[in-house]
């Protein structure tokens, strides 16, 4: 059966977005070889590359396009060259104007150790083998948006800034079911996370999210911990954890310090979601944490597995195309065991490739797993 109606928006704006783009570009044309899985694709400008060819990091066309798109796959966006522009006018604006125009207001930021690389990261093995968290945080909301906000003079001269943490029951509501649904389909277990015990926004996020699950998702076990405790837990014992749901500025912190247990930077992916309308459809969109890498643009080394696995977010999440996300793990997996290393996971005995033939390696792997090679 060929299911032709999954649209993909794909942009992957500046530095080495195109480049680690193009692998997946192998895996989607992989799919559509043997997956019986075809996907209408379509790719635009964004960032830097849109505002060299059009004046501007977004078009409205191109907002359109990722609102009628099932899902949008992100590249990175930014540069040297366009750092001299005001922040009306910045390439990292069309990511803050799709997050903002598809209402994503749940980030998605999995930690996972693949047993290939448990020594890259810089805690003890023994601490982070087999280590698989998510990290939901609510985006679009919390302090880096609440009102009142700005710097003020005051009478006697001295000069005050002001940001405010505020969080309706409904913001927290949305998030933390996102949160209990991810849950569901992995141990099952939910950690909140705030500091109600200095933060009236923190209680009223405590009592939220322990009434939805009361209410609606009986089968989670649900905990509460403060944020401080929570950096420590994240070094001290990670996989402790299954999911966690916390606000933007925790979330901001915490899913940093998270995926830096794993180590490396150019193997993390992220989704971020919006809401579910009547049809149980929802805006999405996924790209890897790391930026457009200005330094080794071009050079052909960049690692491409990130974007890889940003694709195997949007199957899993976007399609439910649980059995094909696990394939395009499995293939990265055995390939970093078999060796093969891009330069920023180089390792000892390993042997250092390039963005190709990393990209290559996956898609040979495929071949094997479903025995076509
Ligand atoms: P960065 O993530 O681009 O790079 C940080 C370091 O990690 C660099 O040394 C880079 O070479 C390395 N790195 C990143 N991805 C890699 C990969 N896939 N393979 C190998 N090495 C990799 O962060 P930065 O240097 O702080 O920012 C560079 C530009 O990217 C800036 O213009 C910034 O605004 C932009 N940026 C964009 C996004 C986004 O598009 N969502 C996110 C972060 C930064």
């Amino acid at each position: 059966m060929t299911l032709a109606n999954k649209r993909l928006l794909i942009l992957p704006g500046d530095g080495i977005g195109p480049e680690v783009m193009y692998e997946v570009r192998r895996i989607i044309d992989w799919m559509a070889r043997h997956r019986a899985v075809r996907f209408e694709v379509e790719e635009e400008l964004v960032g830097g590359a849109a505002i060299d060819a059009k004046g501007r990091p977004i078009s409205e066309e191109v907002v359109e396009k990722a609102k009628r798109a099932d899902a949008v796959l992100f590249g990175a966006v930014g540069g040297p060259k366009w750092d001299h522009l005001g922040f009306d006018r910045r390439p990292e604006l069309a990511i803050l104007t799709l997050r903002r125009e598809l209402g994503l207001f749940a980030n998605l930021r999995p930690a996972v150790v693949l047993d290939p690389l448990v020594d890259a990261s810089t805690l003890k093995p023994e601490i982070v083998r087999g280590l698989d968290l998510m990290i939901v945080r609510e985006s679009t909301g919390g302090i880096y948006f609440g009102e009142p906000r700005g710097i003020e003079t005051l009478p006697d001269g001295r000069k005050r800034g002001i940001n405010t943490e505020v969080y309706t029951t409904d913001e927290i509501e949305r998030v933390a079911r996102v949160a209990f649904e991810l849950a569901r389909e992995r141990k099952k277990q939910v950690c909140s996370v705030e500091k109600a015990n200095v933060m009236e926004s923190g209680l009223l996020w405590r009592q939220t999210v322990q009434a939805l699950r009361d209410r609606e998702y009986p089968d989670i076990t649900l905990s509460h911990m403060y944020a401080d405790n929570c950096a420590m837990q994240l070094v001290r014992n990670p996989r402790q954890f299954d999911v966690i749901v916390t606000t933007n500025l925790f979330g901001d912190l915490l899913s940093d310090l998270a995926s830096m247990l794993t180590g490396s930077l150019g193997m993390l992916p992220s989704a971020t979601l919006g809401a579910p309308d009547s049809t149980g459809k929802r805006y999405a969109l996924y790209e890897p944490i790391h930026g457009s890498a200005p330094d080794i643009a071009g050079k052909g080394i960049a690692n491409p597995l990130a974007e890889i696995l940003s694709f195997a977010m949007l199957l899993r999440y976007s399609f439910s195309m649980q059995e094909d996300a696990r394939l395009i793990e499995r293939a990265v997996t055995n390939v970093l065991a078999g060796g093969l290393r891009t330069p920023d996971i180089m390792a000892p005995n390993c042997a250092k490739v390039g963005t190709q033939v990393m990209g290559e390696a996956v898609v040979r792997e495929l071949d094997k797993l479903v025995g076509t090679a």
